[in-house]
């Protein structure tokens, strides 16, 4: 049957780099390839003005009957003074909730013809192919309880709690596994199990699901050291999998190790495999509507789709060959471009990448 993709171009640059990676989907071809059926629906700003809020009801709707869905980047400056409940990012935050979007899986890769993007010296992260599982619905960021309070001494207080509970640690640490069969087979989980009891249970947990992965080698690591480590030799790591928070900031950390915002994709997985894939950048306000906006990062999260929600690993390795071949063709849009290469806009990019598929 064919499967079903929803397309959120969102706000800001979305439009246009979503736009590439439709492209791009359309110049598959595939005795094994269905040909997916495309709907598109509304998100962030976008929504607010034409419907009144950052998720309509009907775009949440239209995502839970798709197998996947493709973002664009939501937000801009035209809705900052738009109450915080109501603002464009708390749609995506809506959809991660409203699909129990637990993992979010996060590829920092540094492609050889990237090399001086990077601030650090080209060999230590020259072949640079690290993946950060973060665990995305628990943790701190939603742990209860939490809010503000005033104590018997009058001086005022504030409070987040960190909890996981054992079945959420379970199921991040098997993705991390699963995600390791398909790469080097190393998984590092990250803690701060010698100062916090909810990750001295992490460790405990994800140690016991590693039992289960044989084939796959588990080590831990605590989250100081893993900060240190990823600047001073981040090859070291295949997999890395941790809490949400640490995530948050680890991946980030790990994204600037490529120096290029615009190749990064991005996926966020639930337990029935429907996934919500996205570039890690924003909606880029400051150059939206110029058709110079990198589209690869999306046209990346297009591959991971293909991957993880509809079943077509190797076409998902054919665009990933097609965007290398195109940096090795010497085409660079304004954010990567340097002495010796072509820029490109945004739709000469994406024309590039489907002509080389
Ligand atoms: P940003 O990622 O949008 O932009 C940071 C810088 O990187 C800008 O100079 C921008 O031009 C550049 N950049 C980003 N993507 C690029 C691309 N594909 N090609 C070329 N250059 C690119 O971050 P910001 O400026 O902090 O945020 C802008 C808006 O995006 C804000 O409203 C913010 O809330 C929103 N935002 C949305 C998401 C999301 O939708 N997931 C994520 C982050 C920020």
């Amino acid at each position: 049957m064919a499967k079903k993709i929803l397309v959120l171009p969102g706000d800001g640059i979305g439009p246009e780099i979503v736009a590439e990676a439709v492209k791009v989907l359309g110049a598959l071809t595939g005795p094994d390839w269905p040909e997916p059926v495309v709907d598109e629906a509304l998100i962030g700003g976008a929504a607010i003005d034409a419907a009144g809020g950052p998720l309509p009801e009907e775009t949440l709707e239209r995502a839970r009957a798709a197998d996947a869905i493709l973002l664009g980047a939501v937000g801009g400056p035209r809705w900052d003074d738009v109450e915080t409940a109501r603002r464009p990012e708390k749609g995506l935050l809506g959809l991660r909730a409203g699909l129990g979007l637990f993992a979010n899986l996060r590829p920092a890769i540094l492609y050889p013809q990237l090399a001086d993007a990077s601030t650090l010296k080209s060999p230590v992260v020259n072949g640079l192919d690290i993946l950060i599982v973060r665990e995305l619905t628990g943790g701190i960021y939603f742990g209860e309880p939490r809010g503000m309070r005033t104590r018997d001494d009058g001086e005022r207080e504030a409070f987040n709690t960190l909890v996981y509970g054992e079945s959420e640690i379970e199921r991040i640490a098997r993705v991390a596994m699963q995600a390791a069969r398909g790469r080097r087979r190393r998984v590092c989980s990250v803690d701060k199990a010698n100062v916090l009891e909810a990750t001295a249970f992490w460790r405990e947990v994800v140690t016991r699901v590693g039992q289960e992965f044989p084939d796959v080698e588990l080590s831990h690591m605590y989250v100081d050291n893993a900060a240190m480590q990823l600047v001073k030799d981040p090859k070291q790591f295949d997999v890395l999998v941790t809490t949400n928070m640490f995530g948050d900031i680890l991946s980030d950390q790990a994204a600037m190790l490529t120096g290029s915002i615009g190749m990064l994709p991005s996926a966020s997985l639930n337990t029935r495999g429907q996934g919500l894939y996205e570039p890690i950048h924003g909606s880029a306000p400051d150059i939206a509507g110029q058709g110079v906006a990198n589209p690869l990062a999306t046209i990346l999260s297009l591959a991971m789709m293909l991957r993880h929600s509809l079943g077509a690993p190797a076409l998902a390795d054919r665009i990933e060959s097609a965007v290398g071949a195109v940096l090795e063709q010497g085409l660079r849009t304004a954010d990567i471009v340097s002495p010796g290469t072509q820029k490109v806009g945004t739709a000469e990019m994406g024309d590039a990448v489907a002509a080389a598929l």
